[in-house]
């Protein structure tokens, strides 16, 4: 029994963090981790998430019953305000279906099931920027959709490949479904422009494309959730056809908890009830009721003032430490130990992770010699870096740069 069963390859991030686990130099670091560390290199439990955990635990109504299908409703509802803003007309309209969903992964997963079975498609696929999050190669397979890519990153410029990616959007099947990172693109930290965004729009509208826009770092890039949420906004008020994938991984640090909405939005309130009835029978199947403890948390965090106004003060501290963190990095390749070549994007990328441009053979001198883990396209968690280690990861790259 189960000869036929192949050995599957190991997760490459998994398998980085379990080589760094193993390592035991003091100096090392793990600059593959996709999760925020503090400056002592410590994963950090939000001071707002503290104080809504006390408040949970300590309510005597609190009982372990199922969720209902869609999710906990003041929490499905407050971020759908969060993503759209409260004063979308989208919302007040009733034209957003929102669905708790296992984090940003179970929203991707429960969209793409969704669009599989319902989209009127030409051309079964969707488009994804290459590179992107590894998963999403796997997630819209499993659920019947072939993936192609879309040029997206110019190695040349370690910047956006803008005029390739308008040419895809624009030569692409009408109807197509473009995959978009909302803000902070993982893994190469490159965002398009406000006014690459209205020109992306333009084609998508031009074309009757579909935008399924992935959003795992609200806030967490720019330090402000009304900013990270901007393309997303603008393309609703251009009305793009779209839905969202939200997550609460990053910004409010809930990784484990699982906490995330899909927000699907229709031209009508009628088509949005249609909408939500259909999710409902694929969520039965899949989790019959998401998991309720992350999802208070969250729904207590954005549906008080207080509490709501103390989370943007620990997304600030988040994303703060990691803008510091790239200011001092391009600040040592470049002004300390002047490092051949231009480091500015270091600066210019945004969000938790940099593409730093080095070659495969840099990144595995960096893992071999210096006992820095990254993964071999030589992306970064800025989060990995803290005051203790910057400098030896400039000096060690600045070495594997020199050869
Ligand atoms: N999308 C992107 C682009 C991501 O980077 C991530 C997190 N690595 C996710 C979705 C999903 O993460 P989670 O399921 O933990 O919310």
């Amino acid at each position: 029994r189960w000869t036929e069963v192949p050995l599957a390859p190991p997760d490459a991030i998994f398998k980085l963090t379990a080589a760094f686990k193993a390592d035991t130099y003091p100096n090392k670091v793990n600059l593959g981790v996709g999760a925020y560390r503090d400056d002592n290199d410590k994963p950090w439990v939000l001071p707002v998430v503290k104080k809504a955990t006390d408040i949970l635990v300590k309510d005597p109504a609190l009982d372990h019953e199922y969720l209902p299908i869609t999710g906990l409703p003041e929490f499905t509802s407050a971020a759908a305000r969060l993503i759209f803003g409260s004063d979308s007309p989208v919302i007040a309209e009733e034209r957003v279906t929102s669905v708790q969903t296992i984090s940003g992964t179970g929203a991707n997963h429960l969209g793409a099931l969704f669009l599989s079975r319902f989209y009127g498609w030409n051309d079964k696929r969707v488009y994804v920027s290459d590179p992107t999050w590894v998963n999403h190669h796997q997630i819209f397979p499993l659920a019947g959709i072939p993936v192609s890519t879309y040029p997206y990153y110019d190695p040349q410029t370690i910047g956006l490949a803008f005029g390739p990616f308008l040419e895809t959007l624009k030569n692409a099947a009408p109807r197509s479904v473009f995959l978009l990172h909302a803000c902070a693109h993982n893994p190469t930290g490159v965002d398009p422009t406000r006014e690459q965004w209205g020109q992306i729009a333009d084609v998508l509208l031009e074309k009757g494309h579909f935008a399924f826009f992935d959003c795992a770092y609200q806030g967490f890039a720019s330090g402000d959730l009304d900013n990270d949420a901007w393309a997303v906004r603008e393309f609703v008020r251009r009305n793009v056809p779209l839905l969202v994938c939200q997550s609460f991984a990053k910004n409010a640090g809930l990784y484990g908890e699982r906490v995330g909405a899909l927000h699907v939005v229709s031209p009508s309130k009628e088509a949005a009830v249609r909408i939500k009835s259909q999710l409902s029978v694929l969520a039965r199947s899949e989790i019959s009721n998401p998991p309720a403890h992350g999802a208070r948390l969250v729904s207590l965090i954005l549906n008080n003032s207080e509490l709501f106004e103390e989370w943007k003060r620990d997304i600030r501290t988040m994303a703060g430490r990691i803008i510091d963190m790239r200011k001092e990095l391009h600040r040592l390749l470049t002004e300390e130990l002047k490092t051949p070549g231009n480091w500015d994007h270091i600066v210019n990328q945004i969000g938790m992770f940099s593409f730093t441009g080095i070659s495969p053979a840099q990144s595995q001198a960096l893992v071999e010699k210096a006992h820095i883990y990254l993964t071999a396209n030589g992306r970064i968690s800025m989060a990995g870096l803290n005051s203790h280690n910057i400098r030896y990861f400039a000096e060690s790259l600045d070495k594997a740069v020199r050869g």
